[in-house]
């Protein structure tokens, strides 16, 4: 079976088409999706979504790009959830430096919160981040030192990669990883030691090599596990089946639902 840690399944442009992408998951053996709620809609139909499929689990938070905008009104609606067992992990935050739609102080700013608010309730943070490997190392050491978090649709070099694992964290690999030209990501990526490695569409972005400009889905994951099987010489079915026990040590499913 298969494990999606991160999808975007009540966004606006999914959540139409939302029975019949749940029911090809299932079909292709994707058995848990960790939905990315971004806002207080995405949230509300996360919380909505999981009454109807139970399978579905729901993270939030603010992105590093929407901090400016929406992360104060956000942040006590987060709290709320996780406080109340809604949420099975606190993000995606980070930090964004190549957009930088929001002001990299007020992204910081944001990210201490989320620290915090991950170590009040015992969950673990799914990180966004982009050129700004340097700040979230920073801040991480001094203000989550030893504590759980998936650096989500890894994307960064050998060296980035190199500072994720020194910290105990996962990397969870995207579509992006099967695309031809994406031959250094691979390398980048090989360097992970196989318990530390998890998988994501990212739904509806990233959609894997052979699906490539379709709006993505839960069930094309099966190509990216097919991917890593290639790089760490597994077969499908061993590779889906250690990604997804690190996905359920690293979410704890059975034990926060
Ligand atoms: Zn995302």
């Amino acid at each position: 079976m298969f494990i999606d840690s991160h999808a975007h399944l009540t966004s606006h442009d999914v959540l139409p088409q939302i029975d019949a992408i749940l029911s090809r998951a299932a079909a292709s053996q994707v058995q848990k999706i960790v939905n990315i709620c971004t806002d207080e809609t995405t949230l509300r139909e996360g919380i909505a979504l999981k009454k109807r499929f139970p399978f579905v689990y729901n993270a939030a938070a603010a992105t590093p790009h929407d901090v400016e905008k929406i992360g104060e009104q956000f942040f006590p609606l987060v709290s709320k959830a996780a406080e109340s067992g809604d949420l099975i992990a606190i993000g995606e935050t980070g930090l964004d430096y190549h957009y930088e739609h929001s002001n990299r102080a007020v992204q910081q700013e944001h990210l201490l919160r989320y620290f915090e608010l991950a170590k009040l309730t015992q969950l673990p943070i799914i990180f966004h981040c982009r050129e700004a490997f340097d700040d979230l190392f920073a801040l991480a050491d001094q203000h989550y030192a030893n504590r759980p978090a998936v650096l989500h649709c890894f994307t960064g070099n050998e060296e980035e990669a190199k500072g994720v694992i020194a910290r105990g964290w996962y990397l969870s690999v995207s579509g992006i990883a099967t695309f031809k030209k994406s031959e250094a990501l691979r390398e980048a990526i090989a360097i992970a030691p196989l318990d530390k490695l998890l998988t994501e569409t990212d739904t509806p972005y990233l959609a894997p090599q052979s699906k490539r400009g379709k709006p993505n889905e839960p069930s094309y994951m099966v190509e990216t596990v097919q991917m890593l099987g290639n790089l760490f010489g597994k077969s499908l079915e061993e590779m889906a089946k250690i990604t997804s026990t690190n996905a359920e040590q690293f979410f704890s499913f059975s034990k926060r639902s």
